[in-house]
């Protein structure tokens, strides 16, 4: 199992940083974090409670409208 450091912590959903579905893995403070824009500035973290990075990816997809539901 993973480490509970090793587990992502916040996901950004920053409108102006979804600029493709790929994340980048960056840091946040002393945690890990996902967002597709890593150089972008202002991210708007939310906190994921720590989760593996499939299933952040999946979260992050939710929050930004990206999951199956937005696809219709
Ligand atoms: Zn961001």
């Amino acid at each position: 199992m993973a480490d509970r450091n090793d587990l992502i912590h916040y996901v950004c959903t920053a409108p102006s940083h979804r600029r493709t579905a790929d994340l980048g893995l960056t840091r946040n403070g002393e945690r890990w974090a996902l967002c597709p824009d890593l150089i972008g500035r202002d991210h708007e973290w939310q906190d994921t409670g720590g989760l593996e990075v499939s299933a952040a990816v999946a979260r992050w997809q939710e929050l930004v409208g990206l999951g199956a539901r937005a696809a219709a």
